[in-house]
């Protein structure tokens, strides 16, 4: 027997013949041409027929997973239109007068590439749809078919990476579970698998090879170990762990679309976090009661200039309306730090966590800090939306932000946008000074949300960027949980209400504390929530 290790993104135990999918043969020729608005006009036909292709896969796959699902075919259809994506390719064609195929593969590598860079896991995962996209269109341009697996017996798939769309498609029948060389843990094929309930691991490298096909595997989707040739002492592990699986996962299904209380009848909110639109997914299929930290920088980032109003508005407006009615706390702006995005042209800093970001940001750039808030507030005419302030560590912090929210709104009434005027606004509490301070912040704001990640760097002045130094890293340390009992007791005092959306939310060694401290929500990650709502549904009586 010999072990690969890889990560593991989508739990499950499988056992079977493994066959290799090998793509070495799809080459991009890089071929000149002289027309090349003929060419720029091939481009726009292959994008139609690409757009088409998404359309009808889109019903398929609401059919087939849910309308949820069918949500990554519209991303990759608004990717087509984007002009990020395709002001490159047909520059590409203009000036380098090559095939528009070539134009594509190279161009879409760059934004691929420049989107695996960032640090931010989210972003890195879409490279995958950019090259999804990118290889529609090339595939439609040199006519030839996508082959999306279909065997006739349920194998182990694997292969170098998967795309995101045929992973959407594979025959859960067929396949028992996907291993790949490489991937991310965010991607769409992961979110696909674990949506299917197919097990997956990413990240084996080369050791996994054309070379295994044919041969016995059993793995672990959780540990992300795959076994070639699997002993008996293995294969028995294994199975028994399965069936713990199956057990667990049959349980948890019973608390979909179940309040969260305790067994007292105490409701918590049992929110999620979101990067993107296209995260609604995830949150639907978490089944999550709203979104409790929605994570707008991704709009910011990834691109040449500030993003304009409108181009905000249909985002936000777009996640509002999936939710359809459930509450959307929209975090205006965090970027600085360890998110960065050239065309701030931010000053180079010492100590970027200590310095310009996020709402220092925003008030020393009003015009900045407007554009965005008008684009939330008009959201909010579709839905339940919120506004939350970041990094707020003082009382004018926030009267100013308040302000500035105060002449977006005026504007809009005059000009007779329609907007939602009582939206509430709220703070995040996520720096020692607003936990301390939270008494005379409770005053001003409608809400709290705890950022745990921030407020555990900022209270132990440990850097969460910094793996070396993870040991001292104490996220149940005396000093955060103080903290965050002090919030809580002064929102309820002020009678505002208070959440968490850093990581710790979704710690269940701390739940019965964060209930007994009497937080009223926890948003985070979707694939928590259901894990979470059993947690809480199996605590006593507190009050
Ligand atoms: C936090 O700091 O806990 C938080 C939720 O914000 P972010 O992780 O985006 O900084
Ligand atoms: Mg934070």
């Amino acid at each position: 027997m010999i072990t690969l290790q890889g990560k593991g993104v989508s739990v499950g135990i499988a056992r079977g013949k493994l066959v290799y999918l090998d793509r070495s043969g799809f080459k991009v020729e890089k071929k000149p041409i002289s027309n090349t608005s003929g060419e720029v006009q091939r481009l726009h036909t292959a994008r139609k027929a690409a757009a088409d292709q998404l359309d009808a896969l889109s019903v398929q796959m609401e059919a087939k997973l849910g309308k949820e699902h069918a949500l990554l075919f519209e991303v990759h259809r608004m990717l087509l239109e984007d002009d990020d994506f395709i002001d490159p390719i047909i520059k590409t064609i203009e000036t380098e007068r090559v095939c528009a195929e070539y134009a594509i593969d190279l161009a879409s590598a760059k934004l691929a590439a420049d989107f695996a860079a960032m640090e931010d896991e989210y972003m890195s995962a879409r490279a995958a749809d950019i090259k999804d996209v990118a290889k529609r269109v090339i595939e439609i341009l040199s006519g030839t078919q996508r082959n999306i697996f279909s065997g006739s017996e349920p194998v182990i798939l694997a292969s170098d990476d998967f795309s995101p769309s045929e992973t959407a498609q594979f025959d859960r029948a067929k396949v028992l579970a996907l291993v790949s060389q490489a991937g991310a843990a965010n991607s769409h094929t992961a979110i696909f698998a674990r949506t299917m309930g197919i097990p997956a691991i990413i990240g084996l490298g080369a050791s996994l090879s054309a070379g295994l096909a044919g041969k016995e595997a059993a793995l672990d989707g959780e540990s992300g170990a795959l076994n070639i040739d699997p002993d008996d002492k293995t294969i028995a592990a294994l199975m028994e762990k399965k069936n713990r699986l199956q057990e667990e996962g049959a349980f948890l299904e019973r608390f979909r679309g179940k309040e969260t209380k305790t067994q007292d009848g105490r409701k918590i909110k049992l929110f999620a976090n979101i990067g993107s639109v296209a995260d609604i997914e995830a949150v639907l299929a978490g089944d999550a009661e709203g979104i409790g930290l929605f994570r707008s920088e991704f709009l910011y980032l990834g691109r040449e200039d500030y993003p304009d109003e409108n181009v905000q508005y249909e985002s936000y407006k777009n996640v509002v309306c999936k939710m359809n009615g459930k509450q959307v706390i929209i975090r205006t702006l965090d970027i600085g730090a360890d998110k960065q995005a050239d065309y701030f042209k931010l000053p180079h800093e010492e100590n970027p966590a200590l310095g310009m970001r996020a709402i220092r940001i925003c008030l020393t750039n009003k015009a900045l800090f407007k554009t965005q808030l008008r684009a939330i507030y008009r959201a909010s005419a579709h839905g339940n939306v919120a506004i939350m302030f970041p990094m707020i560590a003082s009382v004018f912090e926030l009267q100013q932000a308040k302000a500035i929210a105060a002449e977006a709104r005026s504007e809009l009434l005059a000009e007779k946008i329609p907007f939602n005027p009582k939206t509430p606004l709220g703070i995040m509490v996520e720096t020692p000074a607003s936990a301390i301070i939270s008494d005379l912040l409770a005053k001003e704001a409608d809400f709290f949300s705890i950022g745990s990640n921030d407020l555990t760097q900022y209270t132990l002045a440990v850097d969460r960027q910094n793996e070396s130094i993870s040991e001292f890293c104490d996220t149940h340390h005396e000093a955060i949980l103080r903290l965050i009992k002090m919030t809580v007791d002064n929102a309820h005092k002020e009678g505002i209400w208070v959440g968490i959306c850093g990581m710790l939310g979704a710690d269940s060694a701390l739940t019965q504390t964060f209930v007994d401290m009497g937080l009223d929500e926890l948003s985070v990650e979707p694939s928590f929530i259901l894990k979470l709502r059993s947690r809480i549904a199996a605590l006593p009586h507190l009050d």
